[in-house]
């Protein structure tokens, strides 16, 4: 398994992050990727990157809710010569929150989304209450490599994003008792979809409400493999070459010949 998105470099993790990560192959997540969301934290997904096992990646951005005053976002571009990047984001819309103006998002989407192209690298899609917008701004560019992480939108919009060529990111709430999401993948194709926590956000049943981890991927993979009516085993070969064309990396293959 791969987590396609956490956040192991907050400090919910200070007191016990090797335990975490230890835990977390234990329960055979074999590649994890620090997702960034302003340069302070992109920075420090870059350090566990490169401190930690062959195993943890990074990538760089600025979330929505943090584009207030964004500038000129040259550090994210400057950051993404780390070999350790896989990917720009946590960029995207959410107009759920009010911290920056749709304009002041739109601008930081606008250019992530023109640094993701040019370096050639994945896109780290977040999206809240602001659907419609996103698909429109990312239909009106063309070859657009990246995830719409934490998918929570209709058919509709999944068929969208799938149309243009994106990934979508299943996580937490597709094992909740009343969730749709069980249902909505059944209809996804499945050469599309990777696994992803969000931790310490969004933890899976029966940890929801309290601090996510890695290691609960194997409960997002056990409603998936319910949702699909495959095996588990099958769901990781699926989910791990998703997560292969994702990134154009494979990301366990460096934590194997490492022997870990
Ligand atoms: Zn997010
Ligand atoms: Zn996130």
């Amino acid at each position: 398994m791969i987590d396609t998105h956490a956040h192991m470099n907050l400090a919910e993790y200070e007191d016990d992050r090797g335990e975490t990560l230890e835990r977390a192959r234990a329960a055979g997540v074999r590649g994890i990727v620090n997702i960034g969301i302003d340069e302070a934290t992109s920075r420090e997904c870059l350090d566990l990157a490169g401190k930690g096992a062959g195993d943890l990646y990074a990538t760089v951005g600025l979330h929505p809710n943090s584009a207030a005053g964004a500038g000129d976002l040259n550090w994210i571009e400057a950051l993404t010569d780390h070999p350790r990047v896989v990917g720009v984001g946590e960029t995207g819309l959410d107009f759920y929150r009010d911290r920056a103006t749709p304009v002041e998002q739109e601008r930081a989407f606008d250019r992530q989304i023109e640094i993701a192209r040019r370096k050639e690298l994945t896109l780290i899609v977040h999206v809240r209450e602001a659907e419609e917008r996103v698909l429109s701004m990312l239909e009106a560019v063309e070859g657009v490599l990246g995830v719409w992480h934490c998918f929570s939108g209709t058919l509709d919009h999944a068929r969208r994003a799938l149309d243009l060529g994106l990934f979508l990111g299943i996580g937490g709430p597709v094992t909740f008792k009343r969730s749709d999401r069980r249902e909505l993948l059944a209809q996804i194709p499945r050469d599309r979809v990777v696994l992803e926590t969000d931790c310490p956000f969004l933890a899976p049943h029966p940890h929801r409400g309290r601090r996510n981890e890695p290691a609960y991927l194997r409960l997002i993979r056990e409603s998936v493999a319910e949702s699909w009516g495959v095996s588990e085993e099958e769901v990781d070969r699926l989910t791990d070459s998703a997560a292969t064309a994702l990134f154009r990396r494979d990301l366990a293959s460096s934590a194997e010949s490492s022997g870990g």
